[in-house]
């Protein structure tokens, strides 16, 4: 029996090139815990059954010598967000049921010719919109280190998916914190990487100036090792860019300095989340990092500004789900009727809820005072991080603003509860940067294509070579 609770990427390559076990093997042990474990987690909503297939493909040409990718045999989840073609992709909605892509996402294209081996599809929020999993259609996900609470959202079955040892690695999507609030509860670090470095071409399109497809680890060394693989230019997305991810600026560890925002909005936190973050300021500097404090004035906007432009996005985006085209149709009296019908039972009542939010701040007569206003913040809130990042390498701050809470308590009240979860996270899709979140509950956030330094202080942090 493998013991997957301590495999890593890192040691599962290690042990397959000296054949202490096949990608097969490993890839069994994850499709049996699957069989055990998932009825009651709710993780995935489709397993592949080329899985084995695929993973024996790698043992062949390893058995032959032949040259494999550098996630040859790792076992990975896909959020059901992301193409796979061949598969159905639903975004955990009832809309999409039954659709089949047909196409791969770059993202996934790329895992392939890496060698990794591809699972299934995770469950998650509809659409992608949420930060319990909860507004699945498909029921919700449960945490694997407590089961009466949540995982946190939207990739919440990609996060159970890794920390339940159902998969070795994940794929999730970010719009305002989706990897890295789930990667916080449930003990795993989760990567938002720039605006771009990854291409979006076969994501399900939420807020298109937000989204990234980001990577799940059991370590940062995971997290970045599924990073270099999807990561890079793709003409199929006119918003994805080149870059250089070494350590650019040559600094060591303790050279780097590390912005603490003296203006964040700790109203709502959860006392415990505070006292930990001091802690986390205290071996950063033990660890020799040098600490600055730095003014973020418009953080305070995060919330009112990702819930404008989300939306207004999103509603353009949604609208292409109108029953004609892809997944679910409902018959109605004329073509009106019909994507009334379709809409009103194909999507669940958060999603409805954006649409309605979005198209308000997006009529002529709110656009001003909503959609315009929030744009003009967003400008500001990115001038406030080019100033800090002018004096600092990086900023912390937490990830979220409390632990994973029950199933069940957030969701009944009011959404704008479960919008606050995101008060850490926006702020970084917002701007564009690369974010990671690390155990417990630090977030780390760096200039433009700077993972390199995300990488470094995360492992340093964590004590990781
Ligand atoms: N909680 C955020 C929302 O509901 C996160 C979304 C995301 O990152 N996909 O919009």
């Amino acid at each position: 029996m493998l013991n997957l609770k301590d495999l890593t990427i890192t040691k599962a390559r290690g042990a397959m090139e000296k054949g202490e076990f096949s990608a097969e093997e490993l890839t069994r042990a994850y499709l049996e815990n699957i069989k055990a474990k998932n009825p009651e987690l709710n993780a995935y909503l489709t397993v592949f059954d080329d899985a084995i297939d695929e993973a024996r493909k790698i043992d062949q040409a390893r058995k032959k010598g032949e040259k494999v990718g550098s996630l040859a045999g790792v076992p990975i989840a896909i959020k059901d967000v992301i193409m796979v073609k061949g598969r159905e992709v639903t975004g955990a909605s009832k809309i999409l049921k039954g659709h089949i892509a047909t196409y791969d996402a770059t993202a996934v294209r790329k895992l392939r010719e890496a060698g990794a081996v591809l699972l299934g599809m995770t469950n998650c929020d509809e659409f992608a919109m949420g930060a319990s999993g909860e507004n699945s259609a498909y029921g919700p996900t449960k945490n694997p280190l407590d089961t009466s609470c949540v995982p946190g959202g939207s990739s919440s079955g990609s996060a159970a998916a890794v920390a339940g040892e159902m998969a070795l690695t994940a794929l999730g999507s970010e719009t305002g914190g989706s990897v890295r609030q789930p990667a916080a509860f449930c003990n795993l670090v989760g990567l938002k990487p720039t605006y771009g470095a990854v291409s979006r071409y076969g994501l399900l399109a939420l807020c298109s100036s937000f989204d990234q497809i980001a990577p799940f680890g059991k370590t940062v060394a995971d997290a970045e090792a599924v990073f270099g693989v999807i990561a890079g230019h793709d003409p199929l997305d006119s918003t994805s860019r080149d870059g250089k991810w070494q350590m650019a600026n040559g600094k060591s560890a303790d050279k780097l300095v590390i912005g603490v925002p003296g203006d964040l909005p700790l109203e709502g936190c959860d006392p415990r989340v505070i006292a930990n973050f001091k802690l986390q300021i205290k071996s950063l500097e033990t660890l020799g990092y040098k600490t600055q404090d730095i003014s973020l004035p418009n953080l305070k906007y995060a919330i009112p500004v990702y819930y404008i432009i989300l939306p207004a996005e999103a509603s353009a985006n949604l609208a292409r789900y109108d029953g004609l085209r892809y997944g679910a149709h409902v018959d109605g009296a004329n073509l009106l009727d019909d994507y009334m019908k379709t809409k009103g039972e194909g999507y669940g009542k958060e999603v409805r809820r954006r649409i309605i939010l979005g198209t308000y701040v997006l009529s002529a007569g709110y656009y001003d005072a909503y959609y315009y206003q929030a744009m003009r913040v967003r400008e500001l809130m990115k001038q406030d991080f080019a100033r800090a990042f002018e004096i600092v390498d990086a900023i912390i701050m937490p990830t979220t603003s409390g632990p994973a809470f029950e199933l069940g308590t957030k969701s009944k009240r009011s959404p704008i509860e479960m919008y606050l979860e995101d008060i850490f996270t926006a702020p970084a899709n917002i701007v564009g940067v690369p974010a990671i979140s690390v155990p417990p509950n630090l977030q780390i956030i760096a200039p433009h294509m700077r993972e390199d330094v995300l990488f470094q202080i995360a492992k340093t942090f964590l004590g990781e070579k």
